[in-house]
């Protein structure tokens, strides 16, 4: 650290705490409270990124990506979520055939997308097979494509209705979803390791001893998973160290994890709308405090959606090496001004973290290399995404859902040519 940062970290009063992040040693939960409570947020996000710059240099990683929310209906009625929809008599509900799925993969067949990530609602009327189904369609949709799928929330009702298929432990199940596709799990459904809030806000869904539970099986099993923390709610700070402890003591056991995600928390249309929503700067100290704690994490991602693309950008200098990546389409959280699905370009995504300061590289979701700076970049994402997003609309009859006017990648390219010609041709 530069004379000038030794003067500034003693002067915040973290100079204790620099001299630990100097010598790579571990913060201690205290060290966690002082890193929330000191006002001088630049100091800490400086120190986020000497562990940063040490475990990732200079690059920032995106990912050429597609959700695919095969499902909102969901029996847990978290009181943070606006996403789901009740399993009875509820007209936002929805569920995907496997081939619908597969079909929403196959509309983007021209983005040489190297993730396709898979969530979805607790849906109580999906039997075993349904999941295994999902995991194979779409993998033959897109065989070289990695599936990244189900929170540890999904995975504990696939353990438990795959009893009546004969499977009984974890680790069976895991075998079965490896072997119908499944390459890599996301990791939510955590929320906040605290007995507390899990009472209070999502007491139906498993609770952090299980999560736990599961993520070690999922590791053992050859799974690699990612790790979030949904904060902005009614949580405490120490509930969040207590969070990062637990998750840190599973990678020492595991190596499991590759990256952590702090999830900025939208209260639009929530039980709980009322609540003020995170702050660029509480976005800003998460991902800062995430990188400082969890140092046995490689990977610190700033997911744009959640935390905007501009608190994204000044995140990469706060201890985030990951922005995610082009989605194409996202029923999660929508864009409360637009109420629309959310999509960047791989070229936006690139030029965003250009403009950051960093060195952009597209990774996979084992973050294996795939291209370096600009190479490969395009805005055809945005097109597909306009044209393919809208199609699937929900049915009022469970099971059932309509897609009509399937357009390929190719022939959207093909009718974009033949307008450009037409105007060119008044
Ligand atoms: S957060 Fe997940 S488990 Fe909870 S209600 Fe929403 S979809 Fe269901």
């Amino acid at each position: 650290m530069s004379t000038f940062w030794q003067h500034q970290t003693e002067r915040a009063g973290l100079g204790e705490i620099a001299q630990k992040v100097q010598n790579g040693e571990r913060l201690s939960p205290a060290d966690g409270l002082a890193l929330y409570a000191n006002p001088n947020l630049n100091v800490v996000g400086a120190l986020a990124n000497i562990v940063r710059e040490r475990k990732n240099g200079d690059t920032a990683y995106w990912v050429r990506n597609q959700h695919v929310n095969y499902t909102n209906v969901c029996n847990k009625g978290c009181l943070f979520c606006s996403f789901y929809a009740k399993p009875k008599d509820d007209p936002r509900a929805y569920v995907m055939t496997p081939q619908q799925a597969a079909q929403k993969v196959r509309n983007y067949g021209d983005v040489p997308i190297s993730e396709v990530h898979v969530v979805g609602g607790v849906n109580p009327k999906l039997p075993y097979e349904y999941y295994l189904e999902l995991l194979r369609e779409i993998k033959a949709a897109r065989p070289q494509a990695h599936i990244k799928a189900f929170t540890m929330v999904e995975i504990d009702q696939i353990v438990r209705i795959a009893k009546k298929a004969g499977k009984n432990t974890p680790r069976e199940v895991f075998e079965d979803l490896k072997s119908a596709g499944l390459d890599a799990l996301p990791g939510g459904g955590a929320e906040v390791m605290s007995d507390r809030v899990h009472e209070d806000l999502f007491a139906t869904k498993p609770d952090s001893a299980r999560w736990l539970e599961l993520a070690r099986e999922a590791h053992l099993s050859g799974l690699k998973s990612n790790a979030t923390l949904l904060y902005g709610h009614v949580e405490q700070t120490a509930e969040k160290i207590e969070h990062f402890v637990k998750l840190r003591e599973l990678q020492d056991e595991t190596g499991g994890f590759l990256s952590f995600i702090p999830l900025s928390w939208h209260p639009e249309k929530t039980a709980l709308e009322d609540l003020k929503a995170p702050t660029g700067v509480e976005d800003l100290r998460e991902i800062a405090v995430a990188r400082l704690m969890l140092d046995n994490f490689p990977h610190i991602k700033s997911f744009w959606i959640m935390n905007s693309a501009p608190v994204t950008q000044s995140a990469l200098w706060f201890g985030a090496d990951d922005v995610d990546g082009t989605i194409m389409e996202y029923e999660i959280i929508r864009d409360p001004s637009k109420d629309r699905k959310q999509v960047l370009t791989s070229r936006q995504l690139v030029e965003m973290i250009i403009e950051a300061g960093r060195q952009p590289v597209e990774r996979d979701p084992l973050y294996n290399v795939l291209s370096r700076g600009l190479e490969g970049v395009s805005d055809l994402e945005t097109l597909l995404s306009n044209q393919n997003a809208d199609l699937i609309q929900p049915s009022a009859n469970l099971g059932i859902t309509q897609r009509e006017g399937i357009t390929t990648a190719s022939q959207s390219l093909k009718e974009k040519g033949r307008a450009l010609i037409a105007l060119e041709a008044r």
